[in-house]
């Protein structure tokens, strides 16, 4: 990915994640944002570092876009999205529950360092259609989340057109766009590998410190 602006990231984008984490589903994209130092991207056997005592950390499968030009309306998605990568959208899933049931913001439990893990991108232009696109994350070598952008609430379009008018989108902010169902805990030495399309396209492995 070429270098990286703003993290935006879409909660509740698959039913049947909602329906895992009983959660409503909703009438507009629920956003939230992760800092930039959280991005670490993964190359075979390398290590991602991260937090041993704060709790369950939950895995979440996306896949995720980069913009390669500022974003404007009516323009043809292959003008605006550079590259699509697959993510790890991690979750101090404990933390994240005490903070909620205080009304208190997300950030600590999604936005911790490491807590962005990127597989290298590839064109968007290779991809065919977009919307018919398979990803996967096996653990260990078994497959644990499965998804189809089918499947998505709101696709690409729609969180392109919606984030830019809340937010603004521009060159280099990526997106997040949402994890299908099959979320759960990570364990120390966990083999993580990231497909799309049936090609592997990041590895690493999870070492909790
Ligand atoms: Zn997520």
């Amino acid at each position: 990915m070429e270098s990286i602006g703003n993290v935006f990231c879409v909660g509740r984008n698959y039913q049947a994640h909602i329906e895992e984490l009983n959660n409503q589903r909703p009438k507009e994209p629920v956003w939230f944002m992760k800092p930039s130092h959280s991005v670490v991207v993964c190359g075979q056997d390398q290590r991602i570092i991260l937090p041993k005592d704060q709790g369950e950390i939950h895995y979440e499968v996306e896949l995720v876009i980069q913009m390669k030009a500022d974003y404007l309306p009516n323009q043809p998605l292959e003008t605006l999205v550079g590259t699509v990568a697959l993510g790890l959208d991690l979750t101090l899933r404990d933390l994240q529950s005490q903070l909620k049931a205080k009304g208190l913001p997300w950030l600590r439990s999604k936005g911790f360092k490491n807590s962005a893990v990127l597989t290298e991108g590839v064109p968007y232009s290779s991809l065919g259609d977009f919307g018919e696109t398979n990803f996967q994350l096996r653990i260990n070598d078994q497959i644990v989340q499965r998804g189809n952008t089918q499947l998505m609430i709101f696709n690409l379009e729609e969180l392109l057109a919606n984030c830019w008018e809340q937010f603004d989108l521009k060159a280099g902010d990526i997106i997040f766009t949402g994890t299908p169902a099959g979320v759960g805990g990570l364990t120390d030495g966990d083999k993580i590998s990231m497909y799309l399309n049936d090609g592997c396209l990041g590895e690493c492995v999870i070492s909790l410190k």
